[in-house]
């Protein structure tokens, strides 16, 4: 080892960059690929939120969590979980402070952008089957055409039991299909632009062309495939308005590169946080502050409704927490520290165009911490505070985790929001932290597993 120069000494104390974690910690890559392992079979068991939550649960479960009772006595190290409506979950272990000075929060969210049935789907054209669909989230329409699609969701039936659908998972199972023109005819659609590359009401999904044999029926191929619907699952036409039906990516998550650097997957925004902080939140045993793990829906659309974040529900999940302990509300809220977990958009060298690269994440340099959001000039952003940044910074730094700083594009290039606004609108220090994304809102996404790990490690630490 030569010694160093007094220049490369001042250059190291003065300057800062995120190093490339293959390189600076390669002993990583191995543990970064057995974490993955767990993450890739969360995210295919886990397409919806629903089925997220229910997954999680049983996570839970074998862990020792037990439901929360708001007259229950808890004391640290003591674990529980609350469900909301089946479609978000929260879950905490009991710390050794009193919550009057404050819980840490880590809120990642488990919806993610797809197709849903219209509430009254079904139709026949020409002798074929169709679902209509309106399009949840931020899609790209034209990515969607094409593609192994398979069909998720609950229905209600009218005695009220409830009924899990699945078509398309399993080894054998059939798929859905959006349809496009072949090139051959498309020279007039090759003149949209690519927003309407695919427009809205052209996101319709086949689903049957066998008719049911009977000429005195006037839409047999729409019967055939309502009666082998009824079949498998029991429910009619009528169930659509009573259902809520999820068309995703039928693809499995795998490994993607030669080198199998990256998971690739549908619904990684934001499952990748979810996963990861459930995983923190799974390792912890006795913590200094309570823990407040957050998986919530509706993030996509603007965290509306009741499980989305921007209703009162975990307010009054903190709420019953300071109850216990006789304290106001507002100590402990005042008091608190969130991570809003949440992916941010990876530089992408094919498309260097949309990024300012000094303050752009860039995969395998770990989880991003990202200090605003928002779009034209911050609007709709949480904008941390300096002082909440020097300590999500120092905790960080303190389990040597990989970990840099990124904002989502070029100034108004674009931009995007988190569930960071509504959980700051508590009165709590936000910030969002998570891990970069290549193709983000794809029906395939990517990530580096290096930063998945390093994403989990920042959430332990968060959570010592
Ligand atoms: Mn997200
Ligand atoms: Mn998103």
């Amino acid at each position: 080892m030569s010694k160093k120069t007094k220049g490369q000494e001042l250059a190291e104390a003065l300057t800062w960059s995120a190093p490339n974690i293959a390189k600076d910690a390669p002993k990583q890559i191995n543990k970064a690929q057995k974490f993955c392992e767990g993450y890739k079979k969360f995210l295919d068991k886990g397409k919806t939120e629903r089925e997220c939550v229910n997954y999680t649960v049983t996570l839970l479960e074998e862990k020792g969590y037990q439901p929360f009772d708001a007259e229950g006595h808890y004391k640290t190290g003591d674990k529980v979980y609350f469900v909301n409506r089946g479609k978000s979950v929260i879950a905490t272990t009991f710390g050794k402070k009193s919550v009057a000075e404050g819980v840490r929060i880590n809120g990642a969210h488990i919806d993610a952008p797809r197709l849903d049935l219209k509430p009254n789907p079904l139709y026949e054209k020409e002798d074929i089957a169709y679902l209509k669909t309106h399009y949840y989230g931020g899609i790209r329409k034209y990515q969607w055409g094409v593609t192994p699609l398979a069909m998720h969701g609950v229905v209600i039936k009218k005695d009220g039991t409830k009924v899990d659908i699945c078509i398309g998972e399993e080894e054998g199972d059939p798929v859905f299909c959006i349809t496009d023109l072949l090139p051959h005819l498309a020279a007039k659609q090759n003149q949209r632009t690519l927003a309407d590359g695919l427009k809205g009401e052209e996101l319709n999904i086949l689903i049957g062309s066998l008719p049911f044999q009977d000429e005195e029926v006037k839409e047999p191929v729409k019967l055939l495939a309502l009666q082998l619907l009824n079949e498998k699952y029991g429910i009619t036409e009528a169930d659509f308005f009573r259902a809520e039906i999820e068309m995703v990516p039928a693809v499995k998550a795998s490994d993607v590169g030669l080198d199998r650097s990256l998971v690739g997957a549908y619904g990684q925004d934001d499952r990748i946080c979810a996963y990861t902080a459930l995983m923190a939140e799974l390792a912890t045993e006795e913590p200094t502050y309570t823990t407040v793990t957050i998986l919530t829906d509706k993030e996509e659309i603007g965290s509306v409704g009741n499980t989305g974040l921007n209703s009162d529900y975990v307010l009054h999940y903190i709420e019953d927490l300071a109850d216990m302990e006789k304290v106001p509300v507002r100590r402990v809220l005042q008091n608190s520290t969130c991570l809003s977990a949440d992916v941010s958009a990876a530089y992408d060298p094919t498309f260097p165009d949309v990024f300012e690269i000094r303050n752009s994440c860039q995969i395998n340099r770990g989880c991003v911490l990202t200090k605003y959001t928002g779009a034209r000039g911050k609007s709709a952003s949480n904008d941390a505070g300096a002082e909440l940044m020097a300590k999500v910074i120092g905790i960080m730094d303190a389990e040597g985790v990989y970990w840099q700083a990124g904002e989502l594009g070029k100034v108004d290039e674009g931009g995007g929001g988190t569930i960071a606004q509504y959980v700051a609108h508590m009165d709590i220090d936000t910030v969002d932290l998570g891990v970069p994304i290549l193709s983000m809102h794809a029906p395939f996404e990517l990530a580096s597993k290096l930063d998945v790990y390093n994403t989990y490690k920042a959430f332990k630490a968060f959570y010592k």
